[in-house]
């Protein structure tokens, strides 16, 4: 029977202490996206199986071995979002994006579901931030996409990254180059196992990108596509490289790189570390010109990249990336009896409206375990009413760190707090060490 109280192997929860990273992490990988002209798109968690099949492609390990396919009570077969791009160009074709100005650039973050052996940077729940250019074919956008990612490692203070790109042609120049492909491995085919025999056939160039110990060895020696680009596809991967070097962005040709997912042509890229073990792969992506006509659009260009939120964040903690402060409780207002806590409630209600961070007492607790509990959450100041202050309508504000007090009045204290919070943060703003959070980037 299945334990309740343990989640699935390989899924991840998310906890409290540890969620104002991950929205840190998110929040600049959107923002960043948004700055380049990339905007939210959000799809369905899960389609129908047949565009993954069409769209991913049914050579891949995704398609063959790693779904999440069910049937639904309406017998339909369903799969849960394996990646992020067949799900955009879905609804980029549904909702007629086509026909606004291109192209068109969007942006997401969004979890993942794959059956795959669980491992360090290897779940079956996981989050990718994505984006996806769709309308052109210019090889400056190659690079723009690239830089995407690079800004974001600069920004968040990522260190040893290697961008390493390729070209994988188009369909014309790859059938010289699957032939050559094939004849290689068919000189090598009692080694293969038995999924790469099944590709031999059908889509070689998939055979180098196999996990197996074995194919990948037989595979460093195969031919390379870049011998066999045609003279279109050389001067694009050329032209890309001279707008990588004009952005500065380094990078090294990696013939060997072919991606995982067979809509892929041209340019394909990978940042890869070696800080995160075996799973060194933090970001993928790469043209896929051929993928609108395969989901049944006109031939778009198109290109985007996929990267795996937990692997970023892993590598983060690694390298011991600082991170923003998590917000603290400005105010705690400690009561005694039930009319001070009434008040409280309303002070509580009206600065919460006001944007602050305030907390009082919701579960009954003595002045002491109250003042001890301010003290566990980190709350900045602290004040006490009881009926003597409600009488008096004088309260006493402490600072939690300084321990200096001072006498407010109870008909002024919203705003005075306000404006003691306000010049407080001005403060802690002045002491920020700004290299620290924005890695590279120079204010
Ligand atoms: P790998 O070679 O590691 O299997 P992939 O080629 O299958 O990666 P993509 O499909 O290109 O990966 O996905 C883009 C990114 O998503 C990867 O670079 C990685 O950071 C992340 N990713 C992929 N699969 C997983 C997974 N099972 N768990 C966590 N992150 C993943
Ligand atoms: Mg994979």
């Amino acid at each position: 029977m299945a334990l309740v109280t343990k989640s699935i192997k390989g899924t991840l929860d998310l906890l409290p202490n540890e969620s104002y990273k991950r929205q840190f992490v998110e929040h600049t990988c959107l923002e960043i996206a948004q700055n380049f002209g990339y905007k939210e798109i959000r799809t369905p968690v899960f389609e129908h199986t047949e565009l993954f099949q069409r769209g991913v492609g049914d050579t891949t390990d995704v398609v063959q071995k790693e779904m999440y396919t069910f049937e639904d009570k309406g017998g339909r077969s369903i799969t849960l979002r394996p990646e992020g791009t067949a799900g955009v160009v879905r609804s980029y074709l549904e909702h007629g994006l086509f026909n606004e100005p291109m192209p068109q650039k969007m942006c997401y973050i969004t979890s993942c579901y794959r059956y795959e052996k669980p491992q360090a940077g290897r779940l079956r729940e996981f989050h990718q931030f994505g984006i996806e250019c769709l309308g052109s074919a210019h090889p400056s956008v190659d690079a723009e996409v690239i830089s995407v990612a690079q800004n974001l490692f600069d920004f968040l203070g990522v260190k040893n990254l290697q961008l390493e790109i390729n070209s994988i042609g188009c369909k014309e120049c790859r059938k010289e180059y699957h032939k050559a492909l094939q004849a290689y491995f068919e000189s090598k085919k009692d080694e293969l196992c038995g999924t790469c025999l099944g590709r031999l056939e059908r889509n070689p160039m998939r055979i180098l990108d196999c996990k197996s110990p074995v194919c990948s060895a037989i595979a460093k020696d195969a031919p390379k596509v870049t011998d066999y680009l045609c003279d279109d596809c050389q001067a694009h991967f050329d032209s890309v490289q001279g707008y990588l070097k004009a952005m500065g962005i380094d990078f090294k040709v990696n013939p060997t790189i072919v991606r995982g997912l067979d809509y892929y042509s041209r340019t394909v890229f990978e940042f890869v570390s070696t800080d995160i073990g075996a799973q060194g792969t933090v970001c993928g992506g790469g043209r896929y010109d051929g993928l609108v006509e395969e989901v049944g659009g006109n031939h778009t260009p198109a290109l985007g990249f996929g990267m795996g939120i937990e692997r970023l964040m892993l590598l983060m903690e690694n390298q011991g990336t600082a991170f923003p402060e998590e917000s603290k409780c400005e105010l705690y207002i400690a009561t005694m009896g039930e009319k001070a806590n009434i008040q409280a409630a309303a002070m509580v209600n009206a600065l919460r409206r006001e944007g602050m961070f305030v907390e009082f007492d919701v579960v009954g607790r003595s002045v002491k375990a109250q003042m001890k509990y301010a003290n566990k959450i980190g709350a900045k100041f602290t004040v006490v009413i009881g009926d003597s202050e409600l009488e008096s309508g004088i309260v006493k504000l402490k600072n939690m760190d300084s321990g200096e007090e001072q006498e407010l009045s109870l008909a002024t204290f919203e705003s005075d707090i306000l404006n003691i919070t306000i010049s407080e943060s001005l403060k802690e703003f002045d002491k920020l060490d700004f290299s620290s959070i924005m890695g590279n980037i120079e204010i």
